[in-house]
């Protein structure tokens, strides 16, 4: 049952939809630059409050956070007008005369929910393709970034149309509240667990939904491959985030001849970018929360670290740390580490790395470093994964052009660019016939002369 008494806000956006509002291109366009003004006007504020929240730098928030999605919403605008063009499709001669098209519609009154590790990301991109499809929406940032999804409930509600977009600040009972209400779609990034409880919440309506969630990212690297250029690329995405990035690497299955030289190359990279103390560095960030703190120290303290290793409590520190010869049967690869702990494990044959992975939940992104055409192909064939990237990490996930999403335990659905469009709308058919000719055919009586010429008017002409 819709129960607005409780959040009357939802009622003027529902009413907003109805009106029509959100379907006029020239609002999206609107809405889609305020936004992008928002991102440059309050830039240096965006960058304080995520440094509140994980003592991250500005060039990093910039690249994960605010640059990242200025290029999603030009992407937006440039594609909007041949995105809700109508697709005009071919009419069988059986239906003739006749027009048919479809084109995407938006869904009406959205929920997004975001998770906590890029809070403004994981908010504001799904809010892009949204606003790009012409919906109004709730959006509920992450209550363990409290700096961001204060300045994203604050921000918004200066720059957008807050006749259709409603931030809600809170945790746990505030999305459960908000889960008793209808929506005509759900966006959810975050864990399983949760992610589970947003499901059966939403089966209540039968509302359709997107899931995006986390997983073990495995990282291959096979002896055919510059181990130099991997290693920095590795140590980059492993310890961007201090860790905490779905699509990072989770754990690094390399081929036996190369480990010792990857493990060399990635301290020395580790040491490169974040100094002798990473403690020291500006570019380092930190663990979000005391109970994600004590999470990783727990998987720390059965373990015994190559480089690395240090925690700190009083500043949410953990150290970039490497683990050699980690068994597989090990608590550090029972579940997403989401931290800055890389296990590193060596294998004789490919066949091993692929068995470790298939033997775990399908993972939002493979990774592998070859340029062995043969390795690739098989690593392809005998996995799954909502993506691959091939001699590098993470930027499978900026490209605009690629649909972003997980398969299996990781998720379902996809946004970023065109893949977030067509989520956020939904496909309606319309066929156009003239009203004449009008052929007795159709009607009953069905007697065996006219079933007869019918079953072969079918055959015929209905492709
Ligand atoms: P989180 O704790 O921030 O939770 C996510 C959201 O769910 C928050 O807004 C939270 O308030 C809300 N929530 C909490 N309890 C709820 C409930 N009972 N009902 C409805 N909503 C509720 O984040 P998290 O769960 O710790 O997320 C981390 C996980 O998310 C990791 O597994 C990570 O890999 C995954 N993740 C996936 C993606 C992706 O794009 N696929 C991106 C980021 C994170």
């Amino acid at each position: 049952m819709q129960n607005d008494q409780v959040f009357p806000e939802l009622a003027l956006l529902r009413e907003s939809f109805q009106q029509g509002i959100t379907r006029e291109l020239t609002w999206r366009r609107l809405q889609l630059l305020a936004l992008d003004r928002f991102l440059v006007e309050r830039e240096k504020d965006i960058a304080d409050a995520v440094r509140d929240d994980f003592r991250k730098s500005a060039a990093e928030t910039f690249l994960t956070e605010t640059g990242y999605l200025r290029d999603e919403i030009r992407f937006a605008l440039k594609h909007l007008k041949s995105w809700t063009k109508p697709c005009r499709v071919s009419v069988p001669l059986l239906y003739q005369p006749a027009k048919g098209s479809y084109s995407l519609e938006p869904y009406g009154v959205v929920l997004i929910i975001g998770a906590w590790n890029y809070p403004l990301q994981l908010s504001l991109a799904p809010l892009v393709s949204a606003l790009a499809a012409g919906n109004c929406a709730v959006i509920k940032p992450s209550e363990h970034a409290p700096h961001t999804s204060s300045i994203i409930a604050e921000g918004l509600g200066h720059y957008l149309d807050g006749s259709a977009v409603w931030v809600i600040e809170g945790g746990v009972e505030k999305a459960k509240a908000l889960l008793e209400q209808q929506f005509d779609y759900i966006f959810y990034t975050g864990s399983h667990a949760i992610g589970r409880e947003v499901m059966s919440a939403a089966a209540r309506y039968l509302t359709p939904l997107t899931m995006e969630l986390g997983g073990k990212c495995p990282c291959i690297v096979d002896e055919k491959t510059d181990i130099r250029v991997a290693s920095r690329r590795i140590v980059w995405a492993k310890f961007l985030n201090a860790g905490q990035t779905c699509l990072a690497p989770d754990y690094v299955l390399v081929h036996e001849k190369r480990e010792d030289e990857l493990l060399r190359f990635m301290q020395e990279a580790i040491t490169a970018f974040y100094g002798d103390d990473p403690r020291m560095s500006g570019d380092y960030p930190r663990i979000v929360n005391e109970f994600h703190l004590k999470r990783l120290e727990t998987l720390l303290a059965d373990s015994s670290p190559l480089s690395g290793g240090e925690t700190e409590a009083g500043e949410r520190y953990v150290a970039p740390t490497i683990l050699r010869g980690v068994a597989p049967t090990s608590a550090l690869m029972q579940s997403e580490i989401f931290g800055p702990l890389l296990p590193v494990i060596a294998y004789k044959e490919l066949g091993e790395a692929l068995d470790i992975i298939r033997n775990g939940k399908e993972p939002l992104a493979i990774y592998l470093f070859s340029s062995d055409r043969e390795v690739q192909e098989r690593v392809m064939h005998h996995s799954r994964s909502g993506g691959v990237c091939i001699n590098d990490l993470l930027f499978q996930a900026a490209l605009h052009t690629l649909p972003f999403g997980g398969i299996g335990s990781s998720g379902f659905g996809a946004y970023h660019g065109k893949a977030g469009f067509e989520t956020f709308s939904f496909q309606r058919s319309v066929l156009h016939r003239a009203l004449y000719p009008d052929p007795a055919l159709r009607y009953p009586p069905y007697n065996s002369r006219k079933f007869g010429f019918l079953k072969q008017l079918l055959t015929l002409f209905s492709l």
